[in-house]
């Protein structure tokens, strides 16, 4: 990893630390300090900025430093493993099989992006020989049938919903029997997202895993939400068991700092992000690359 891969603050952090003759614990206290203050403002949580504040305090040896040894080195492999390794939930989520019907469900807050994602979902496994289908099981916003059927339309992939069933369950299930039954291998439903009444979005996402039972629950984040993604993330893993993490609008300005809170919190991996409106602006997620990103 070279220099150029850290943010500017951070790269002049260490590099002021470097400078100074004698790396004591307060230079490294005010180095780490400086970095603390990029990443927070990168939307990364404070509880995991100050853990890993301690933690590279731990691994990094200040004789080792005060010997000559390359100073800049050490810390910044040091905060670039740690990010990575908070990235990393330790076990990978559910890997569907062709060929086999998985049910996935998606859950988000609306606006986050979740429609969109599911479509583009579908259309990455369709273009690698899937049969992957449509469930609209969002009856709450007007229009929500509409945007999903428009999207899957377009790409061809079936598609199933209603404009006059207003129990999101019923519809759920009823999506995913028939397409269980034309023999399509990942039933993809799409849940409804609203901001306001809460708790009814809740016990409706569990009432809709409940009767679907999906083999993988995939929760969509917006990478703009900031510092609330640590709030997010935990409300819906308290409801339903989501097994993956999908941030969006990556093509924005935010750096995704929140996408460590959603592991952290929901201990799944981040699957994919979202880089563009198209359907085809999805890329399979990679930690370095966004660590880099992070701290640039
Ligand atoms: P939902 O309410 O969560 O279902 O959100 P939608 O799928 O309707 O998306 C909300 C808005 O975000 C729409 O205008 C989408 O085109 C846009 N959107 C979704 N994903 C991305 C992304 O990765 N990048 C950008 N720039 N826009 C996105």
């Amino acid at each position: 990893m070279v220099l150029a891969q850290l943010g500017g603050s951070i790269s002049r952090a260490i590099q002021q630390m470097s400078n100074a003759t004698i790396i004591d614990e307060k230079v490294l206290n005010e180095c780490l300090n400086e970095i603390t203050r990029a990443l927070l403002q990168s939307d990364v949580q404070f509880k995991l900025v100050r853990d890993m504040q301690t933690n590279i305090k731990k691994i990094v040896n200040l004789d080792d430093l005060a010997a000559g040894h390359n100073k800049r080195k050490i810390i910044q492999q040091a905060i670039f493993n740690e990010l990575c390794t908070i990235l990393d939930p330790g076990k990978p989520s559910f890997t569907p099989k062709k060929g086999k019907a998985s049910v996935i469900m998606f859950v988000g807050l609306q606006g986050s992006g979740k429609t969109t994602t599911c479509t583009k979902y579908a259309y990455y496994h369709q273009k690698k020989g899937w049969k992957p289908a449509l469930v609209c099981a969002d009856t709450f916003r007007a229009g929500a049938f509409d945007q999903l059927k428009q999207n899957a339309t377009k790409a061809k992939i079936p598609f199933y919903g209603s404009y006059t069933e207003s129990d999101p369950v019923r519809i759920a299930i009823e999506g995913v029997e028939r397409f269980k039954q034309e023999n399509c291998d990942l039933i993809i439903v799409d849940t409804s997202g609203r901001h306001k009444q809460e708790a009814s979005l809740f016990e409706e996402m569990r009432q809709v895993a409940e009767a679907t039972k999906p083999d993988l629950v995939i929760f969509v984040m917006d990478s703009s939400i900031g510092q609330a993604a640590f709030d997010q993330s935990q409300a819906f893993k308290q409801s339903v068991s989501v097994g993956a993490v999908i941030i969006t609008k990556m093509d924005g300005h935010a750096k995704g700092g929140g996408a460590l809170s959603a592991v952290a919190t929901t201990k799944s991996p981040v699957i994919f992000i979202g880089t563009g409106e198209h359907i085809d602006e999805f890329e399979v997620f990679d930690v370095k690359p966004f660590v880099s990103r992070l701290l640039g």
